[in-house]
C-alpha cells in the first residue's frame, strides 16, 4: 500500500532528503501540494515543542497525518545555545536579518574567539501526527566548529561544522550522500522511517 505523509515545510532540499531516506513506500508531500502557503507557528522555547506545535498545527487545520522538523545547533561553551533559536542567532545578536546564514555563522565564530572549547552538536527533532497518535524522534550529530568557513556544499552553518565522524572535513565538503549518511536530519528521519515501515 502506498501510504500519503506530509511533511510541515515547503523547503525542496528537506522534501528531496526525506524522500530518499523513505523511499517508495510512502509519498511524501509538502505544505504547497496541500494548499498550505500561511505561516505556521513556531513559537515554543524548545525542538521538540516547535516541532509538535508545526505538526499539530497542519494535522488540525488540514485533516491529514502530517510529520514536522525542528533543527539546533547546541554549542557547549555557549551553554548549549544557540539551540532553539539556531536559525535567528546573527539576528538576535545584531548581525543582519534572521535565517541569513553568513550573519549566523559571523555571530557563532564572533562569540567562540575566546572560547577554550569548540565541541557541538546538531539535534533534529521530528514530530510525526497520525491520527490521534502523537511521537517524537531525535537525530543528534556530535562535531565542533571550526576556526573559519570552509567548502561550498550545504547550507546554513555547514561551513563551520565539522562532524566528528569525518575526519576534520566540514559539512559543506561532503557530498550530499556523504552527508545524509551521518547527520542529525538524516539520523531522524531514519528513526521517523523505521517506525512507518513496521506499523
Ligand atoms: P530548521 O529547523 O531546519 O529550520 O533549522 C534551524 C537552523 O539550523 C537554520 O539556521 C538552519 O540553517 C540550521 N541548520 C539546520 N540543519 C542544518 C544543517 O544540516 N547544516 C547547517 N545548518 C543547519
Amino acid at each position: 500500500m502506498n501510504y500519503e505523509l506530509i511533511m510541515a515545510t515547503n523547503n525542496a532540499h528537506k522534501l528531496e532528503e526525506v524522500r530518499q531516506i523513505l523511499g517508495n513506500t510512502f509519498t511524501v508531500k509538502g505544505l504547497r501540494d496541500i494548499g498550505c502557503t500561511e505561516d505556521i507557528p513556531e513559537t515554543a522555547d524548545t525542538l521538540e515543542g516547535n516541532a509538535l506545535q508545526k505538526a499539530l498545527y497542519v494535522h488540525e487545520h488540514y485533516g491529514v497525518d502530517c510529520f514536522a522538523d525542528d533543527t539546533g545547533l547546541e554549542v557547549d561553551a555557549l551553554g548549549g545555545a544557540p539551540g532553539v533559536y539556531t536559525a535567528r542567532f546573527g539576528a538576535m545578536n545584531g548581525y543582519g536579518e534572521s535565517h541569513d546564514a553568513d550573519a549566523n555563522i559571523q555571530c557563532l565564530l564572533d562569540k567562540l574567539e575566546e572560547a577554550e572549547t569548540r565541541t557541538a552538536r546538531f539535534r533534529t527533532v521530528i514530530a510525526l501526527v497520525q491520527g490521534q497518535e502523537e511521537r517524537l524522534f531525535e537525530g543528534i550529530v556530535e562535531g565542533e566548529i571550526l576556526l573559519q568557513r570552509v567548502g561550498e556544499e550545504g547550507f546554513g552553518y555547514d561551513p563551520v561544522f565539522a562532524p566528528l565522524e569525518a575526519d576534520g572535513l566540514a559539512f559543506a565538503q561532503m557530498s550530499a550522500e556523504a552527508k545524509n549518511a551521518i547527520s542529525h536530519r538524516g539520523r531522524a528521519t531514519k528513526k521517523l522511517a523505521e517506525y512507518l515501515l513496521k506499523k
